[in-house]
C-alpha cells in the first residue's frame, strides 16, 4: 500500500496539517512544524500537541505516513562555528518538536559547504551535527534529503549520502528521502522504465532501500543535471510520467510517506487520484 500525500500547510496550527491532507484524499502528509523561514519558533503548548494528535487519528495518520521537514535555514556542514551552533541548536528543537508531536521522522536538507571548506569536510561536519543531535533525542529518524546540487549544496550524489550514513553511529535512526526532482536535476535519469531500474539500482548498492524513509514526488523544470531545484507538476516536466507510474508499481516504495511538492496545490487531490490509478495498472 503507498502512503501517497503532499507537503499541506500547516498555517493556524500543526493540527490543521492533517485536516487539510484528509481534503485532497490524501494518507500521508509532510508539513513545517514551525515557520520554516525564521530561526525563532513558539514551544509546542499540550493543548496544539493533542489537537495535533488527535486530528492525526482522526484522518487515520500514524507516524509513519507523516514526513515532517525541517526550516530552510539550518546548514548543519556550515563552515563557521558560530553558525554551525546555531543550526545544531536549531535542529535539535525542530526534532524535539517532533518528538513531542509523537512523529517518527525529521526530514532535512543536509548541508552547504559555501565554498569555505572541502567537501569532505563538510560531510564529516553534517555527520557530527547528526550525532550529537540523535543522542540528544529519542526515537526519531533523521531524515537527509538528496538535493539538486544547486550552488554549494552537498547531499546530490548518492556517494555523499552514503558518507554521511556511514559516519552516523546509530545507523537504525539515519535515513534518506529522495526528491525525484533534485535526482534528476542532480544527474540521475528518470524518464523511462529502464531508466528508473538503473537509477535504483546504483541507489540499492550505494545506500540501500533500509535507509529509504520517504520521498518527495515532483516532475523537474530543469533538465537533467541542470543542478536546478526547479518543482513542476507530474507530467509537465522533464521528467515525465512513466517514473511516476514505475514508483508507484514497484513495491519497495510501500510504506513509506510518499510526498508531493508540486508547483500546483490546487491539482494535488487529482494528482493523488492519478498516482492511485497507477498503483492499480490503470493508465493516466
Ligand atoms: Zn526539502
Ligand atoms: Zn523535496
Amino acid at each position: 500500500m503507498k502512503f501517497l500525500g503532499a507537503h499541506v500547510s500547516a498555517s493556524g496550527g500543526v493540527y490543521n496539517a492533517p485536516i487539510n491532507a484528509t481534503a485532497i484524499g490524501a494518507n500521508a502528509f509532510a508539513l513545517f512544524t514551525k515557520n520554516q523561514r525564521r530561526w525563532d519558533a513558539k514551544p509546542l503548548d499540550d493543548l496544539t500537541i493533542r489537537k495535533f494528535k488527535a486530528n492525526c487519528a482522526k484522518g487515520g495518520f500514524t507516524a509513519d505516513q507523516i514526513l515532517p521537514h525541517d526550516s530552510y535555514l539550518i546548514n548543519l556542514g556550515h563552515p563557521e562555528t558560530e553558525n554551525l551552533e546555531k543550526s545544531r541548536a536549531a535542529f535539535l528543537d525542530e526534532m524535539q518538536r517532533c518528538e513531542q508531536l509523537g512523529l517518527k521522522y525529521l526530514n532535512f536538507h543536509p548541508g552547504s559547504h559555501l565554498r569555505k571548506i572541502d567537501e569532505a569536510t563538510c560531510l564529516s561536519l553534517i555527520a557530527a551535527s547528526i550525532n550529537g543531535v540523535l543522542a540528544q533525542t529519542q526515537g526519531v529518524i533523521a531524515v537527509i534529503e538528496c538535493t539538486a546540487g544547486q550552488g554549494s549544496n552537498l547531499g546530490w550524489h548518492f556517494d555523499q549520502l552514503a558518507a554521511i550514513i556511514e559516519q552516523v553511529d546509530d545507523k537504525s535512526r539515519v535515513g534518506v528521502c529522495l526528491d525525484t526532482c533534485h535526482m534528476f536535476a542532480a544527474g540521475y535519469d528518470l524518464r523511462t522504465e529502464a531508466a528508473c531500474e538503473a537509477t535504483f539500482a546504483d541507489f540499492s548498492q550505494t545506500i540501500g532501500f533500509e535507509h529509504l524513509y520517504g520521498m518527495h514526488l515532483n516532475d523537474s523544470k530543469g533538465a537533467l543535471n541542470s543542478r536546478l531545484d526547479r518543482h513542476h507538476s507530474l507530467g509537465k516536466g522533464e521528467i515525465g510520467l512513466d517514473c511516476f507510474r514505475w514508483l508507484m508499481q514497484d513495491q519497495r516504495f510501500d510504506g513509506i510517506p510518499l510526498v508531493l511538492e508540486t508547483i500546483e496545490p490546487e491539482i494535488w487531490a487529482d494528482e493523488i487520484q492519478m498516482l492511485r490509478r497507477f498503483e492499480l495498472g490503470e493508465g493516466a
